[in-house]
């Protein structure tokens, strides 16, 4: 009782913010505000009721069911370690597809497989080794351990060798210009920073470093480079590179371009300043005609309201070097635990819970863009989207990208969450790649705030497997997904938007 009685209390300090940041009266019953810490009320309007007493029991048994259900690390099982690495347009993708479908109509759900023609880019060699540098000695070469960019053309099949140019950044690639580029290698050396991934904010450290992976090509080839390479995104030791979708610009000849291990980016980056470094590169990745694939949309129908949806979802795809289970097997077994869940329950939502794993996330983003064009005429209905992608580890709350007052109407939400550690509510711009079209079109977005320190260690590397799953924090997102769409689905007064 301590325990509890202490967390109410101090709850109830928060929640007395919240009430009268919004001007409210008196707590409405429903609310969960503790009484015994209600104010006075500052303002005669009446409090709108936002969930029965019947659904804050519910989100209680969901959170508290949740947290020992192994639903989802079983679905995240099968996807990484029995289908394995499912990029988009792959024979293991198509396997997830009917995998996932499988497994929702096993949920009693009303399932669709929606058309989305997908990039069908193939992996191919990749090797590369410096031929020439300082101190060499008599015929030796060594060894560079990098690995293809997403979308990167091929080198010549026998590959090509130039001499590498380290930048840190665009700034002193411009500063160097196409005397010094024209016929190069350049090779990107924009560190990812450790300090922020430490501090919890390691999203915003990949923000800050991923564009060189995205743009880095087609500004090296601007200059007449031959081929780019970036030092690896994320916090990967080990010597593992790390992968991820380039971007050619329409006005940029196409470079084949490749990610280096963090080890073998600083070895160059101590060789060049000493002398001439040169490097043979082969690549010879295929991009392969588009092929067709799906988004798995499978319903549990609202009982009141079954035309307006609540979106619980992760992404299918996955980058091919790895298996694909915290990025995004994990959540799109979160997302289907929020399913599984009120069916054990046997609840019945108002709204409609729709769990969709999309497709084509991780290189092109087809998925996503093709489900808000298809419902885009019936958008209103479109009540919220949840998405799941920043891996498994622990959540702390709940992002939100839209009106400031969702965030106030959350509340009774956060404070049954706050069981588990998970009860910040935190505003963002946007919280989901696939979910962020329906964002754009006014749709309320939301995703678990998740633990970043360690996820870029792993994240769109090969060391991208289950056991890098913990259970129990796995658990704690599956609670959120079912908690907050059972929570939006039977919310009293519909979202602002
Ligand atoms: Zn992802």
């Amino acid at each position: 009782m301590g325990v509890s009685f202490l967390r109410a209390n101090l709850c109830g300090a928060a929640l007395l913010f919240v009430s009268l940041s919004l001007g409210r009266a008196a707590p409405a019953p429903g609310q969960a505000v503790p009484e015994a810490s209600s104010p006075p009320s500052p303002s005669p309007s009446p409090t709108p009721i936002l969930y029965s007493p019947q659904t804050l029991s519910d989100l209680k048994n969901l959170e508290k069911t949740a947290l020992t259900n192994d639903y989802a690390y079983r679905q995240v099982a099968h996807l990484a370690n029995n289908i394995g690495p499912r990029l988009s347009g792959s024979a293991q993708a198509q396997q997830a597809v009917s995998y996932v479908a499988d497994e929702l109509k096993k949920l009693g759900l009303d399932v669709q497989l929606e058309k989305v023609m997908v990039p069908h880019w193939v992996r191919g060699e990749e090797t590369a080794a410096l031929v020439q540098f300082p101190g060499q000695a008599a015929d030796t070469t060594q060894k560079i351990v990098l690995t293809a960019l997403g979308g990167s053309v091929a080198t010549p099949p026998e590959g090509l060798t130039a001499e590498v140019v380290v930048v840190r950044d665009f700034d002193e690639l411009r500063s160097l210009g196409k005397a010094h580029i024209q016929g190069k290698i350049v090779l990107f050396n924009y560190a990812y920073d450790r300090r922020m991934a430490v501090q919890g904010r390691g999203g915003e450290a990949y923000g800050e470093a991923v564009v060189y992976r995205s743009d880095g090509p087609s500004a090296a080839a601007r200059l007449g480079a031959v081929a780019a390479l970036i030092r690896s995104v994320g916090n990967a030791s080990y010597r593992l590179p790390h992968t991820g979708m380039t971007k050619y610009a329409a006005d940029a000849s196409k470079l084949p371009a490749a990610a280096l291990t963090e080890e073998d980016a600083d070895l160059i980056a101590h060789l060049a300043p000493q002398g001439p470094v040169r490097l043979h590169l082969v690549l010879t990745p295929q991009q392969l005609p588009d092929a067709l694939s799906y988004n798995v949309i499978g319903d549990l129908k609202g009982s009141e309201h079954p035309e307006q949806v609540v979106i619980v979802s992760g992404h299918l795809d996955s980058w091919d070097l790895g298996t694909g289970a915290i990025d995004d097997g994990a959540g799109v077994a979160v997302a289907m635990q929020a399913a599984s869940l009120v069916r054990q329950l046997g609840l019945h939502p108002r709204r409609t819970i729709r769990i969709v794993a999309w497709m084509n996330e991780e290189n092109g983003l087809r998925g996503g863009k093709a489900y808000a064009a298809d419902h885009q005429s019936e958008i209103a209905n479109q009540f919220a989207a949840i998405e799941t992608d920043g891996g498994a580890d622990h959540p702390l709350g709940i992002n939100i990208a839209g009106k400031p007052e969702v965030k106030a109407m959350l509340e009774p939400v956060a404070e049954i969450l706050r069981a588990s550690g998970a009860g910040l509510l935190q505003l963002r711009e946007g919280v989901g790649a696939d979910i962020d079209p329906l964002r754009v079109l006014g749709v309320p977005n939301f995703s678990p705030i998740q633990d970043s320190r360690f996820y870029f260690n792993y994240h769109h590397t090969a060391a991208d497997t289950l056991d890098k799953i913990d259970p129990q924090q796995l658990a704690e997102n599956a609670a959120i997904n079912a908690v907050l769409a059972y929570a939006l689905a039977n919310l009293e007064i519909p979202l602002p938007r």
